[in-house]
Parts: structure tokens; C-alpha cells; sequence
């Protein structure tokens, strides 16, 4: 048996994050939103390329019906009012599953950032829809605005 020892806090902050399921930066994403945007307790969509689930492409339908569902629900049950997106460097979906390398990559990234907050603001009417592009310097990970 294992008992966490963070204390259960039943409050919602009504925010949502959209990011990718690699497991190396998790923590990172985690550290970012609760002590970088002062979001704790954010409702969380992770799923291989994050954003990019919410783009237009052949290789993510079944996961885009499925965040659209997600996304819906939360907004009728958690009253979501807030929504951050996050990209990441050396992502494996846009190497792996898009194919893209080089500056392709990070410069497709922003893209979808722009068109994944078009695609969510469409579908759910939601105004407060902010990017964010996580970094990796000199061994730590640094998030930087998208800015449209
Ligand atoms: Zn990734």
C-alpha cells in the first residue's frame, strides 16, 4: 500500500493543459504550470504530440475525436475557462510519426500551436487560449511564449 502524502484539495482551478505524454519532461510540464502560471490542480490532456492531436492531420483522427470528446466534457463537468498549450522540443511525433526534421520540426510546432488554439477557440468558444514552447538548455528546459 502507498498513501501520498499531498494533501487532497477538492477546489477546481478551471484550467486545462494540452501536452505531449513523453515522459521525460512530465515533471517539467508539472513544475511549469504550478509555479509558472500558478495553475495547481489544472486538469490534464496528455497524449504523443499534444497539440498536434488538435491539427488537421491523417496520422491523429482517432485522437483528435477523442480530445474534442475530453475537451467538451471537461468544459460542461470542470467549468474549463482557461486553456494552455504545450509543445516541446525534440518531440518523437513530428520526427516519427510527421516525419519532419531539422528546422521543420520546431517551425511545424508553431504552426500547430496557432492552429490548434483556432481549432479549440472554434469548438469550444473558449477566449483564454495561451501556447507555450518547452526548451531544453544546457541540461534544464525553459518555456517560451508562442506568440501569434
Ligand atoms: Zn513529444
Amino acid at each position: 500500500m502507498f498513501e501520498s502524502q499531498t494533501p487532497y484539495q477538492s477546489e477546481r482551478i478551471h484550467a486545462a493543459a494540452i501536452y505531449c505524454s513523453d515522459g521525460r519532461v512530465g515533471e517539467h510540464f508539472d513544475d511549469f504550470l504550478m509555479h509558472g502560471l500558478q495553475l495547481p490542480r489544472y486538469d490534464r490532456l496528455a497524449l504523443p504530440g499534444g497539440p498536434a492531436t488538435l491539427v488537421d492531420y491523417p496520422q491523429t483522427k482517432l485522437e483528435n475525436a477523442a480530445v474534442v470528446d475530453e475537451l467538451q466534457f471537461l468544459i460542461e463537468v470542470h467549468g474549463l475557462q482557461r486553456i494552455v498549450l504545450i509543445q516541446h522540443q525534440n518531440c518523437a511525433f513530428y520526427t516519427g510519426r510527421l516525419g519532419l526534421s531539422g528546422f521543420e520540426v520546431e517551425k511545424r510546432q508553431y504552426e500547430d500551436c496557432q492552429r490548434a488554439a483556432d481549432f479549440v477557440r472554434k469548438i469550444t468558444k473558449i477566449d483564454q487560449i495561451e501556447s507555450y514552447f518547452a526548451r531544453q538548455l544546457d541540461g534544464r528546459i525553459r518555456f517560451e511564449r508562442v506568440q501569434f
